[in-house]
Order: C-alpha cells, then structure tokens, then sequence
C-alpha cells in the first residue's frame, strides 16, 4: 500500500478526535492520496485502515506526472471546479463552504460553480469528518465537511487546496529547513502523517502561515509539541482562518492563472 497511497493532512489541532487512515484506492488516476481528519465510512471503492485519534494533519505542494491531478483550465483563463453541495447543508453551512470557495477564487483563476453536466466534479457532503483527495481524480469525487464539525470557512478552503492538488505544508520536501519534527511527542500511530512527500515547490518560500500547515500539537502523545519552526520556535503556525497570501499565490502558480 505504501507508494501508493498516502495521508494528508490536518486541521484542527484541537477539534476533535480524528483518523488519518492510509486508503488503498482504486484510483483512475496516479494522484493516489487521500485526506482523512476523521474517522468516516469508506466511499465506495476505497478501504480504510482505522486510526484511532487525531486531530490535524496536512501537506503542501503537489508533484503530480503529468499534471493529470490539476483540474482543467478554461480558454477564457479561468479553472472551473463544479461541485454540488449535499441538500443535508443548512443555509449557514452553504454559506459558510461557499465563503471557503470565495477565499480561495478571489485571489486566484479558480472558480467554483455548481454542477451542471461536468463530468468531473467535487461531491460536497457531511460525512464523518473533514476530508478531501488530492487534486482532481476524475469523475465525482467526494469531499467531506461534516457538519458542524467542520464549519469554518478556513477549514473548507484547506480541503479545496487538497482537491486542487496541495498536500500539507509541512510535509514539502524543503520542510527540514524551517521546522524541525519531533519525533518522540507523536502517537506512535500517527507517526506516518509527517513523512516528508516528494512536491513541486513551486518555487515558493516556505510558509508558516499557510492554512496547510498543521498545528504545533498535531497529533501529540503527551501534549508536547510535535512541530517546532526554527529558527525562531514562536513562529505561529496551524492557522484556519483562510489561506494565506502565499497560498493564493502558489495556486497562480500551480494553475499558470494570469497566462
Ligand atoms: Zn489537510
């Protein structure tokens, strides 16, 4: 299983009990990865290793051949990524999963619009826990934001940057540069959801604030910390309120958006 799959990330550092479980996919694409901050029932043609707690976890850049993950770009400039919104949302969880959308297509040439006939689209539903794949795998892909769990915007717009194709921000293969990982504060269990994954950079700095970067106390055993930025360890990181500057800029870059 292990190339061919592998967890992302992390929210909440605090929310709630969550399950980073490594998924066997039957994937139409290479983009094999999945996204699991909580416990959830297996979608149809995927099986699941339960974890057991946890709560954020996160990647950064994506490094997908051939760019099959990327979702298409539009001759007008814009990338449109279709998605319906479960009937289940009330009004303020529309609003709030469409104020997620705004962060990210106000700074970007993403655009979300709900579903007509695309083909490929994001299947927006409140399963167990807030989860996405990364990138565009083809056809409907479920993407979870369990209601009221995961009702900030900042945590919708962190699972659209998984779906566009973005792994947890420390988990760049530059990471051992800015943060250092402390090993023996993860749950054994866990320790898996802070490999290093092989990403395009994108020539980007690396960015604590990113609303991809996992928490300080991400899944800790003892409540030390198990991500410490360094130089300076005051760094903060974790943050959920939206995406940060630089997260807006690596989806230009990642999409060419403006060219
Ligand atoms: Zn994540």
């Amino acid at each position: 299983m292990a190339s061919r799959v592998v967890l992302l990330g992390v929210l909440f550092g605090v929310l709630i009990p969550v399950d980073m479980v490594p998924v066997k996919v039957s994937a139409k694409r290479k983009c094999i990865y999945i996204q699991l901050h909580l416990r959830l029932r297996a979608p149809r043609g995927l099986s699941f290793r339960e974890g057991d707690i946890a709560y954020s976890y996160v990647r950064s850049a994506i490094n997908c051949p051939g760019n099959a993950c990327l979702w298409p770009k539009s001759i007008d400039g814009f990338v449109y990524v279709p998605y319906l919104l479960s009937p289940v949302y009330d009004d303020m969880d529309r609003i709030t999963i469409e104020t997620g959308m705004q962060e990210i297509s106000s700074g970007t040439c993403i655009k979300f619009i709900p579903r007509t006939h695309e083909a490929s689209f994001l299947d927006i539903q409140p399963r167990y826990g807030c989860w996405s794949f990364l990138g565009q795998t083809g056809g409907s892909q479920t993407l979870s934001l369990q209601t009221p769990g995961c009702m900030w915007s900042g945590i919708a717009a962190h699972e659209f940057m998984h779906a566009l194709g973005f792994v947890h921000e420390q988990s760049r293969s530059d990471r051992d540069h800015y943060v250092t990982i402390v090993w023996k504060n993860i749950l054994p269990e866990q320790i898996h959801n802070f490999r290093k994954q092989a990403t395009n950079n994108l020539n980007s700095p690396y960015d604590y604030s990113s609303v991809m970067h996992y928490g300080r106390y991400a899944f800790s055993e003892d409540g030390g910390p198990t991500i410490i930025p360094k130089p300076d360890p005051y760094i903060p990181i974790g943050q959920r309120d939206g995406p940060s500057a630089l997260d807006l800029h690596k989806i230009n870059v990642l999409y060419s958006c403006g060219m």
